[in-house]
């Protein structure tokens, strides 16, 4: 394989993932592919020769592209394990999944919701395997502490969990959905947070899972009743890291993280003719948070290179609460998911010049 990109810096990392061509795609006559990847970094889109001619073939490079055959592990590993390592040791991270509709961004992130909580465990996305890991470095900190000072209060990891809806710009508690509309509130100790959410104590990974799947739940009731608006929601499940540790002089330090795994609202354009005003405004609020979090992405990169600058945090929820969690020390992924089909073409094309964006200035 080919050198990775030469790099704007630090910045957020971009992954591609192409998923498999699906029964409907296949069966589909004018159905052609329209995604070629190249190599580990690079892809080509071109679109359907016969109906449009006038547009050319484009070639993208990002920090990887994972193809059809790349398994819920092989992304894990590359995506997972940095991150964790990351709120292990005190800093911010987050993981979105980025794409149009049935892109696959709930499987990369969660897996497949249906197939329960055991084989989840096992043949899921990010956030099961995530949870697995977290907690096996956490333990396996503290025991490396206890080893080395033959103390148990060396070193002491905590872990909350919460999951939360982003509809409209209103804030709903998944792991208690009678709260809608919590605010965003920032102070000095625990910067931009949501107030009034249930933030629930964990001890070990299958306890993660569970809230997972509760809120994934309530997720689904939620939208049995207000047709099919969860392809419209961003998902923010959070796992709040706080790290005590004792000094040799016995005073307690205590450093708090965060880990954000973020299923955002499908990145597609609708065709907004006769939409009614509900459907309008609701477009209106998907592009805003997506476009801000592009805008915010592209100016931390400037500040980065250039210094100064005003990052526009605040102009959606989504950005205003994952504020901390984006640039500064935080480690920020992005998985664009993609269909390879030439029906996708245009929603696909519009979803790697967004990712571009966030990765070159
Ligand atoms: P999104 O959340 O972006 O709307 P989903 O994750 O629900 O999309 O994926 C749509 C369908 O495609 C699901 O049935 C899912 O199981 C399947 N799918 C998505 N990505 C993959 C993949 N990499 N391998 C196999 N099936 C996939
Ligand atoms: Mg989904």
């Amino acid at each position: 394989a080919q050198a990775p990109p030469q790099q704007t810096g630090e910045g957020v990392k971009v992954i591609i993932r192409i998923r498999p061509l699906n029964q409907s795609e296949v069966l589909a006559e004018d159905c052609t592919r329209a995604v070629t990847c190249m190599d580990d970094y690079t892809l080509t889109i071109s679109p359907d020769k016969k109906k449009q001619r006038s547009e050319e073939a484009c070639t993208f490079t990002f920090d990887s592209v994972h193809q059809e055959t790349s398994t819920q592990a092989e992304v894990f590993e590359e995506v997972g394990i940095p991150i964790i390592e990351n709120v292990v040791g005190g800093y911010n991270s987050t993981i979105f999944a980025y794409g149009q509709t049935g892109a696959g961004k709930t499987h990369t992130m969660i897996g497949d919701p249906e197939c329960g909580r055991k084989r989840l465990a096992v043949e899921g996305g990010l956030a099961p395997r995530v949870f697995q890991y977290l907690f096996k470095k956490i333990t396996e900190e503290e025991q490396r502490k206890r080893d080395e000072y033959g103390n148990p209060e060396e070193l002491h990891f905590s872990v909350r969990c919460s999951v939360l809806e982003i509809y409209n710009e209103l804030i709903t508690d998944l792991l208690n959905p009678k709260e809608v509309n919590l605010q965003v509130r920032e102070d000095a100790q625990r910067g931009a947070f949501v107030d009034g959410l249930k933030e629930v104590h964990c001890q070990n990974a299958s306890e993660a899972l569970r809230l997972l799947f509760t809120g994934a739940q309530n997720r689904k009731t939620a939208h049995t009743r207000a047709n099919s608006k969860s392809s419209r929601s961003h998902y923010i499940y959070t796992c709040f890291v706080e790290r005590t540790s004792k000094s040799i002089d016995g005073i307690c330090q205590t450093r708090h993280s965060r880990l954000n795994l973020v299923d955002l609202a499908g990145s597609e354009r609708n065709n907004m003719s006769g939409a009614t005003n509900h459907q309008l405004k609701e477009a209106c609020h998907i592009n805003k948070s997506l476009s801000t979090l592009g805008r915010v992405i592209k100016e931390l990169l400037e500040s980065q290179k250039h210094g100064g600058g005003h990052i526009p945090y605040r102009d959606s929820k989504l950005t205003y609460l994952l504020q901390e969690s984006l640039g500064g020390n935080a480690k920020t992924t992005i998985i664009a998911n993609i269909s390879p089909s030439s029906i996708s073409y245009h929603e696909t094309l519009s979803t790697l010049q967004f990712v571009r964006r966030a990765k070159y200035i």
